[in-house]
């Protein structure tokens, strides 16, 4: 049984709680708890504000990048990981530090490590799920063995990306559906969480029933309201997600202190318009403690989308070491702020500039090799499992994928000139447009050559250098992802030069609906809120933050999938000993 969700006398002997499990939002948090439960035949029912289009919510749009360690992929690589050297890795990235918020968060860190390296491959691969051979190096670190970041490539991208991920728990639930053992209801917003006043159980929800939309999956839909709602249930199990698609919400809870007094103005925005956060209020209305609310995950290399399917949708440039990046007053960032290392410690350095962008210098090598769109439709070749397209595109191509090829001739972010400066020149314009700042031609050149000047040798004083040495040792790294070392001047063989304003972009909330290890909803003063759970991101992918202050990626659908399974499990156990109390009452 969840731990604090204990029965009521009054529960037991009318039988326990009544009606389905009613799960808060159908995304990977919500089908995974669903999946859970349709397996040990509990009646669920599914609301979603979104219509049947969006199943899935944000995990459909993903890379499919799952952290796990020491998998068979990353043994077949060569690569030696290990849960200890992967704890260290977590903790030096999470620093956690509050006695109080981080309780529960500390202990789902452990239990996710420990998930991630005894059962996360071993669960998904039975579900149907397979991975790419090579494992991904995402979020390379500080430069610290005791600091932030992944001492070892532990992304795990799936065959089939974000679409697979959801496939794999959405085909069961639909099966247990045709059974009649989950309903989904779709255009369903939920406003209220009902308590039984007698008891403090979270018996039901209420809410609008929205006008039936055929819009297509991520669109924004209309809010018009046709009806109203009010349902009973065992229990309740929130799942709705994040705030990232509030950008107002992302300033009011942006952490001033850690990232200074300068809230940015301007973002794109990488997630479709109903991740709210409005459950989060919700559910802190009913008596859930929300805490740390201030840890937050938005990228810094944000481009605007030519061709946009949400508000302001921006897509995410996964990069490789490469690029040379300036501020938007010209400076080169500092170590250890290099492509793919820190991405928190580079948003920090960004909002101390006072300006919302940044600028990548790069060429037409580093582009095809390096640049990693983020999005299940910005890749078409793993989305549609296309061996033939992923060999030539990432393998043989000088160009790069289609989508980076698409970005680079219609994004509004790309400037492309022979000669550098020209290519200044149309930074300068692009910049002018958005009240940017003019730059120096002359003072480009002299932070373009210096780097350069660091390439005659195979060794360098230089610290982005040596990582692009050290990454390339890792040989799917030198195959397919990271150029060969080369100066960005030589544009006769690597040309042309590339320059790409890179947005800032809002994704993952860090902090959400505190929880204890059954995803059983905590309140203020410590105790289990009977009957009501969270999961996913809306719970800070377990116990209100499991990732403290940052990430080392791919633990978000990770998060969901542990948090939703914990759930679902939990959920089960508690309405399995209710009908067990009921059976026996019965037969007295
Ligand atoms: C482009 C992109 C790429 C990503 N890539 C990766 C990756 O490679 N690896 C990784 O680990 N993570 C990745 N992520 C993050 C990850 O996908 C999300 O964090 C995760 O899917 C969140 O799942 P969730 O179930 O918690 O919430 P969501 O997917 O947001 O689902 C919540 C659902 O709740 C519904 N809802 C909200 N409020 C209400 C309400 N009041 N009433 C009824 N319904 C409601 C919403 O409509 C939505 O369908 C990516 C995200 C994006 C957008």
């Amino acid at each position: 049984m969840a731990s604090g969700a204990a029965q009521t006398p009054q529960e037991a002997s009318s039988g326990g709680p009544k009606g389905p499990v009613i799960i808060v939002g159908a995304g990977l948090a919500g089908l995974v708890a669903a999946f859970e439960l349709s397996q040990q035949n509990i009646p669920t029912l599914l609301l979603d504000q979104e219509n049947a289009e969006n199943l899935g919510g944000q995990a459909f749009w993903s890379l499919g990048g799952l952290f796990c360690v020491d998998s068979t992929e990353q043994r077949r690589m060569g690569i030696k990981d290990s849960r200890e050297l992967a704890m260290r890795d977590w903790l030096g990235s999470a620093r956690f530090d509050r006695e109080k918020e981080d309780y529960w968060p500390r202990k789902w860190a452990e239990a996710f490590v420990n998930f991630a390296t005894d059962e996360m491959e071993s669960y998904v691969k039975a579900r149907g799920l397979g991975f790419m051979i090579n494992v991904g190096w995402a979020e390379r670190g500080d430069g610290r063995a005791d600091g932030h970041g992944n001492s070892v490539p532990r992304f795990h991208l799936t065959w089939g990306t974000g679409p697979e991920v959801v496939r794999v728990f959405a085909e069961p639930v639909k099966e247990a559906e045709k059974k009649g053992i989950v309903e989904f209801k779709f255009r369903h917003v939920v406003d209220e969480i009902i308590v039984d006043e007698t008891t403090g159980r979270a018996v039901g929800v209420k809410g609008r029933v929205l006008e039936p939309e055929e819009t297509a999956r991520g669109v924004k839909s209309s809010r018009t309201v046709v009806g109203e709602f009010e349902i009973s249930g065992s229990a309740v199990l929130v799942s709705s997600g994040g705030i990232g698609g509030d950008v107002e919400k992302v300033k009011k809870f942006w952490p001033v202190d850690r990232l200074g007094p300068a809230i940015p103005k301007s973002f794109v925005v990488g997630v479709p318009a109903h991740v709210d956060g409005r459950m989060i209020d919700i559910a802190e209305k009913t008596g859930a403690n929300v805490i740390n609310r201030d840890r937050m995950w938005h990228y810094t290399e944000g481009l605007k989308n030519w061709n946009p399917i949400w508000p302001a949708h921006g897509i995410r440039v996964l990069p490789a070491p490469s690029s040379l990046w300036l501020d938007a007053t010209g400076k080169r960032l500092p170590p250890f702020l290099f492509p793919g290392s820190d991405t928190l410690a580079t948003l920090k350095y960004i909002c101390s500039t006072g300006y919302d962008y940044t600028w990548f210098i790069a060429d037409q090598s580093i582009v095809a090799r390096e640049f990693a769109l983020s999005g299940s439709e910005q890749n078409p070749d793993f989305t549609g499992k296309s061996v033939w397209q992923l060999f030539m595109q990432r393998v043989f191509s000088s160009k790069g994928t289609t989508p980076v090829q698409n970005f680079t001739k219609y994004g509004e972010d790309f400037v492309v000139r022979d000669n550098l400066e020209d290519l200044v020149a149309g930074m300068n314009e692009l910049a002018a447009n958005s009240g940017g700042l003019q730059l120096d031609p002359a003072k480009v050149r002299e932070v373009v050559e210096t780097r350069d000047g660091q390439f005659d040798n195979t060794y360098s004083k230089d610290a982005q250098v040596m990582l692009i040495h050290s990454a390339r040792t890792y040989w799917p790294d030198r195959r397919i992802r990271i150029a060969a070392p080369h100066k960005l001047l030589d544009t006769k063989k690597h040309g042309p030069l590339i320059a790409v304003r890179m947005n800032l972009l809002t994704r993952k909330t860090l902090g959400g609906i505190e929880t204890n290890l059954s995803s059983n909803v905590m309140r203020a003063d410590g105790t289990a809120f009977p009957g009501l759970y969270a999961a996913g991101e809306v719970a800070g992918f377990g116990g209100g933050g499991v990732h403290g202050y940052s990430s080392l990626e791919g633990t978000f659908l990770g998060g969901c999938i542990f948090s939703g399974r914990a759930a679902g499990r939990a959920i089960a156990d508690e309405v399995r000993g209710a009908a067990a109390v009921s059976a026996v009452a019965s037969k007295l």
